[in-house]
């Protein structure tokens, strides 16, 4: 392969990754009139993007986090719109089944304020469950910003949109190598399929970070965090619309985890539950617009990710979903195994690894929750410290 460069080639930004986070990257460029590449080494997105539950659980964010998740939420929305995937703002739910859940949830009632977490009462939770439910459910509450997607659809749209758009050129399976700085403010990317110029490249490959650019893994202990995941047949005519969240999310997620409640919580489930937390649960699920349920997830860390999905794993998982849902057995309709980037020291990164060049992972498991949040910070750092100049 001829590894000359055409000037047609030359665009604004080149991206690699077609996951969320680059997408998102794209359409902020797009939107700032910049011409992108957006490169992949897959002939569609296949990552997490597509393997996780769609929920963009903004409410339970705090700190910077929940001011780009808020950003992000809008994003989801008018890409929804504009890129004709379906998006559900109808909050999340959170239930309490014991009464250090109740607490976490009054606590962050009180300094949230009721219109953004309405505490419910145990019959409306059952409600919300489409009158199914545990029956030691105590109370809920309702996290009015939480919004959702269904991630399969949702990463497949948003591509075929920005790949309609004349701003944007997409090259699927073509993987990067690597970035060549040759000066007059444009770099040149080596990948499969040759060389590309490009005046910023933006790196979004999740939790191969370690592959193109080690040293920057390395320095943020970078490692992969794999969870089992499964899709479970419906219980008849069941609708759920919010996303649905557990005692366990409650010691994930950073607005529930920071109450006062939360340390007692953490020691009620690891007297009542500690099966769901020796997998590290967060007892989720969302259900599809097909009305399929997705349920998870357990969490283990690791540079390397074991291929062999452990039965016993997904067993405690679906016995609690089922005693979640109030229901028998569930039908298992899928199995699959997701991998995120988790760093211990941060939440996500945005890093230049060399001229021209940034690295962008969210390294915490919300990638679907700040993206575009993510995407218009990454573009402010860039356009302050101007080195990002147009080329076309
Ligand atoms: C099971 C699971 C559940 C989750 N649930 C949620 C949730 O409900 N809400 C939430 O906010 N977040 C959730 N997350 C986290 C979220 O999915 C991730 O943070 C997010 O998808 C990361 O997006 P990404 O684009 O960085 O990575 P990915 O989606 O993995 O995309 C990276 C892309 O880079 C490409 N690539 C890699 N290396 C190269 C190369 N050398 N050359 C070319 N292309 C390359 C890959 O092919 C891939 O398409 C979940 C994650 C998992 C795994």
């Amino acid at each position: 392969m001829s590894e000359s460069i055409s000037p047609f080639h030359d665009t604004d930004v080149l991206i690699v990754g077609a996951g969320i986070i680059g997408l998102a990257h794209a359409a902020e460029a797009v939107a700032r009139g910049l011409s992108v590449r957006i490169i992949d080494r897959d002939a569609r997105a296949v990552g997490a993007s597509i393997r996780n539950f769609g929920h963009c659980c903004v409410t339970a964010q705090s700190g910077e986090l929940l001011e780009l998740a808020t950003v992000a939420r809008e994003g989801w929305l008018r890409h929804s719109k504009l890129a004709g995937f379906s998006s559900l703002a109808s909050g999340g739910l959170a239930v309490a089944r014991n009464s250090q859940e109740v607490a976490v949830l009054e606590e962050l009632c009180a300094s949230r304020g009721a219109d953004q977490v309405q505490l419910i009462t145990a019959a409306a939770a059952h409600d919300q469950l489409g009158g199914l439910g545990d029956a030691a459910i105590m109370a809920g509450a309702l996290l009015r910003d939480d919004i959702r997607v269904d991630p399969r659809e949702a990463v497949a749209k948003l591509a075929n949109w920005l790949a309609r758009s004349p701003q944007v050129t997409f090259s699927w399976q073509t993987s990067y190598f690597g970035t060549d700085d040759d000066g007059a403010q444009r770099s040149t990317v080596r990948t499969s399929r040759g060389s590309f110029r490009a005046s910023r490249v933006i790196v979004c490959v999740g939790h191969d970070l370690d592959y193109v650019h080690p040293e920057l893994a390395e320095s943020f202990a970078v490692n992969r965090c794999a969870l089992q995941m499964a899709l479970v047949r419906p219980p008849a005519s069941l609708r759920i619309t919010p996303a649905v969240l557990t005692g366990t999310s409650m010691l994930r997620y950073p607005a529930f985890a920071e109450t006062a409640a939360a340390a007692e919580l953490k020691q009620e489930l690891a007297a009542k539950s500690p099966e769901l937390l020796a997998i590290d649960a967060n007892l989720m699920l969302t259900q599809r617009p097909d009305g399929t349920l997705i349920i998870g997830d357990s969490h283990h860390t690791e540079s390397t990710v074991d291929p062999f999905l452990s039965e016993d794993t997904q067993d405690t998982l679906l016995r609690a979903a089922a005693q979640l849902l109030g229901t028998g057995d569930l039908q298992v309709l899928q199995r699959w195994q997701g991998v995120y980037a988790s760093s211990p020291h941060q939440n996500f990164l945005i890093k230049d690894v060399q001229a021209n060049v940034s690295a962008v992972s969210v390294t915490s498991g919300i990638g679907m929750t700040i993206s575009f949040g993510l995407a218009r910070k990454t573009f402010d750092q860039l356009e302050n410290a101007p080195v990002l100049s147009k080329i076309s």
